[in-house]
Order: C-alpha cells, then sequence, then structure tokens
C-alpha cells in the first residue's frame, strides 16, 4: 500500500518502528526487523516523508510487521531548511486530521499534494502554500470557518470583519461582541483567494498580501480544532517573512 512515512523510533538494537501514514488505512503503525542493519533491505527508505510502497502483516490486534518497503519518491528537494520546516508542519496536520486505520483518502492526498507543492514552489511563496494547506486541512476538519459570511447572522462581511474573544470565527461588527478584533482585509482578501484557487496555482497567485499577516487567523482556527499548538509554526512564517524580504531585496538590486 501507498505510504508517507511520518515518524520512525529505534527498538531495541537493530529494529525501528515506524509511523506511516497510507491512503487506504489511515495511520499505521509497525515493527521494522533488522533495519539498523547495515545489510539491511530497509536502509534509506525508511526516511521521515519518503513515500514507500509498504507491506504490512494483517492486524492480529498487536503491533503490525512492516515485511517490505520499497522507495516510491525520496522528496529531496525538501532537504532545504524552509521547505523541510513547511512539509514538517504539514506533516502535523496530515497526523492530526488522520485517526488510526481509518482511511482518510482526503487527508492522505493532501498531505502527497501538499509536499509535491512545497517541493516545487518559489521559496518566496512558500508561506502562501502553507496557508492555502492549512485552509484546505481545515475545511478537512470540518474548522475552515465561512470566510465571506458572519458566524451569526449569516451577513456578508462586506463592511469589515471581526473575531470575537468567545469563539473562533469570523463576525460582524453586531455579533463580535466586546473584546472583539478587526480582521484585516487583505489577510481576509489573501485567504479567500487561496481558498478559492487550485493548490498548484499557489505559488503564482497575483497578491502582493504576505503570507506572514495572515497567518495569525489559521493559527485561531487550527488551535481551536485540534487543541495542540503546532511546533514549528511560529518558526516557519518567521523564515518565510525573511525570505520573502530578502527576495523583495533582490528584486530591488
Ligand atoms: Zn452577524
Amino acid at each position: 500500500m501507498l505510504a508517507i512515512v511520518l515518524r520512525r523510533s529505534d527498538f531495541r538494537e537493530s529494529s525501528r518502528i515506524v509511523t506511516c501514514l497510507t491512503r487506504d488505512h489511515g495511520r499505521i503503525t509497525g515493527l521494522a526487523k533488522g533495519a539498523h542493519r547495515p545489510d539491511s533491505p530497509f536502509l534509506g527508505r525508511l526516511d521521515f516523508l519518503n513515500e514507500i510502497d509498504a507491506v504490512f502483516s494483517p492486524d492480529r490486534g498487536g503491533l503490525r510487521l512492516l515485511e517490505r518497503a520499497t522507495l516510491v519518491n525520496e522528496r529531496r528537494a525538501l532537504r532545504e531548511p524552509l521547505r523541510f520546516l513547511a512539509a514538517s508542519h504539514l506533516a502535523f496536520l496530515a497526523e492530526g486530521a488522520m485517526p488510526d486505520e481509518r482511511p482518510e483518502p482526503d487527508v492522505f492526498e493532501l498531505l502527497r499534494g501538499g509536499l509535491q507543492l512545497l517541493e516545487r514552489c518559489p521559496l518566496p511563496r512558500l508561506g502562501h502554500v502553507v496557508l492555502g494547506l492549512e485552509l484546505r486541512a481545515l475545511a478537512l476538519l470540518g474548522a475552515l470557518p465561512d470566510l465571506d459570511h458572519c458566524a451569526q447572522c449569516g451577513a456578508p462581511l462586506a463592511d469589515g470583519a471581526f473575531q470575537s474573544a468567545a469563539a473562533p470565527g469570523l463576525y460582524c461588527r453586531t455579533d463580535a461582541g466586546t473584546p472583539r478584533t478587526a480582521v484585516s482585509h487583505d489577510a481576509l482578501a489573501l485567504l479567500r483567494l487561496l481558498h478559492t484557487s487550485p493548490g498548484r496555482t499557489w505559488p503564482s497567485l497575483a497578491t502582493a498580501v504576505p503570507a506572514s499577516l495572515a497567518s495569525a487567523l489559521p493559527a485561531t482556527w487550527l488551535a481551536a480544532a485540534t487543541e495542540q499548538r503546532p511546533r514549528l509554526r511560529a518558526l516557519l512564517f518567521q523564515r518565510c517573512r525573511e525570505s520573502a524580504r530578502e527576495s523583495a531585496t533582490d528584486d530591488a538590486t
């Protein structure tokens, strides 16, 4: 079965425990016996985010065995540090949306397609791709707020949107209550653009709005949906900001 390696840990002297996301069976953990031995057929195949064709032993209640693994895609481009950070964040999101051994093909495809985008997109646009992927992940979790209408009264958010201290989502001025926070028009416009555009167009969207300007909104929604704080996210958007600034300086000179 097609699988993407999410995590691995050492087990005894020579083996490894490997956690994968699969399209048809959700998240699967298996024991790769002897994976540490220098002559192991697993060597170089169980690296983080590798796409493999995996054969697991049938589920008999205990830990499964990873019996065979064939390398399908190594994703070398993701070794670039900023891409690696973004890919790690995406893997975290996908794992959060993927329960044990229950198929979530949409989540798997989001991870797989997302990794492909993160491999190829121009570095200064990486932040936009990450935001787009977060919106898709939120939608799969059923936790993406309506970006165009008030979550309370359903009125179009044409005159500005607000966040409420009480609940996630976007509100009109009246329904946001107090304390309310006005949402930046540019930030919301960028999120709407990403949400309504196909993923492959994200790296080349005609927008001058930096990803970091809009990054706080999905952070709030993700925190509400997953109750976990993504560890790498703040660092990721800080680096994206630096990368976009460097590229702007290059263009100017
Ligand atoms: Zn309202």
